[in-house]
């Protein structure tokens, strides 16, 4: 293919984003699939030229193109513009496109152009700001409805958890087998952390609405993963180990299949108590079917007594 000139670029750019090019514009997004139209295939190869993309068709909307061109006249400080700023947000992609890109267009087109960029900007990051939200906005309601509590482990997401969790770590007492303490970031909460989960996984057709989502903990989601089974290697290469040699993600599995196979209660108690998992048989095997749910409460019973 041949190097498509700056002619040609800046041609191609003021289609797509000058005001008033709307019967190019449709030659472009209408067309550019269709093998019959010439000017269809001229766009569509300077288009993949310009935006280094092989395969257009099919492979973005016409919003994502128009993104694409924005972004490419855009400098940072307008891509990532701040409203304190004392130049308008087009005005710093006019000067870096006149400056830094050598535009060769009468001033007013450009300015319509620069002008066009940065409201496609705007519109992205205010569509990138309300989906953040909703994800935001949904997890509060799911927190909510939850109780602010692990719909599989019930741990409390409140303040006086995490600061129980704190003080156990500082007390050298972390539960081994519910391990909360994340090696890597030296954060001893670092898995009490509240997520949206699927119930039934995307991956499983799971849907998107509300009734499908549930809040779990970051270890249960750790261990819950796609819901499969823990293979018979996997457990073979674990049975002999003690709690502490286990790795971090098959101790999250452990506990998330332990818990789920027991119905997420405690064996002793069957309240909806904190719960954790221990050993049937303290010197047997650590294998799920020598594993037990347990609730906090009857663990500290069993201590004292
Ligand atoms: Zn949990
Ligand atoms: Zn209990």
């Amino acid at each position: 293919m041949k190097k498509i000139t700056r002619e040609t670029e800046i041609h191609l750019i003021s289609t797509i984003l000058g005001s008033e090019s709307k019967q190019h514009q449709d030659d472009i997004f209408n067309n550019y699939g269709s093998e019959k139209i010439q000017i269809g295939n001229f766009y569509r190869n300077t288009l993949s030229e310009l935006l280094g993309i092989t395969k257009l068709r099919n492979e973005l909307t016409e919003e994502e193109i128009k993104l694409k061109v924005a972004l490419h006249l855009s400098p940072p400080a307008a891509i990532d513009y701040k409203s304190g700023n004392k130049k308008k947000q087009w005005q710093l992609i006019k000067e870096y496109v006149t400056k830094q890109l050598d535009f060769e267009v009468n001033s007013e087109e450009t300015d319509k152009i620069c002008k066009e960029a940065s409201k496609i900007l705007q519109k992205w990051n205010t569509n990138r700001r309300n989906s953040k939200s909703t994800y935001e906005s949904q997890r509060e309601y799911l927190l909510k409805k939850c109780g602010n509590k692990c719909s599989n482990c019930n741990v409390s997401f409140s303040h006086e958890r995490i600061e129980e969790e704190m003080s156990k770590y500082e007390n050298g007492k972390l539960d081994e087998y519910k391990s909360f303490y994340n090696e890597k970031q030296e954060d001893p909460t670092y898995y009490l952390y509240p997520e949206i989960d699927h119930i039934s996984p995307i991956s499983s057709y799971g849907d998107e609405k509300p009734e499908n989502k549930e809040i779990l903990c970051k270890l249960c989601n750790r261990g819950k993963t796609d819901g499969s089974q823990l293979s018979i290697r996997r457990e073979f290469d674990i049975a002999n180990k003690s709690i502490q040699d286990v790795d971090i993600y098959d101790r999250h599995r452990l506990f998330y299949l332990c818990t789920y196979l027991h119905n997420k209660k405690c064996t002793n108690c069957g309240t909806s108590n904190e719960i954790t998992i221990r050993k049937v048989v303290e010197n047997g095997p650590l294998v799920l079917t020598n594993l037990k749910v347990i609730c906090y409460t009857c663990l500290d019973q069993s201590r004292v007594y």
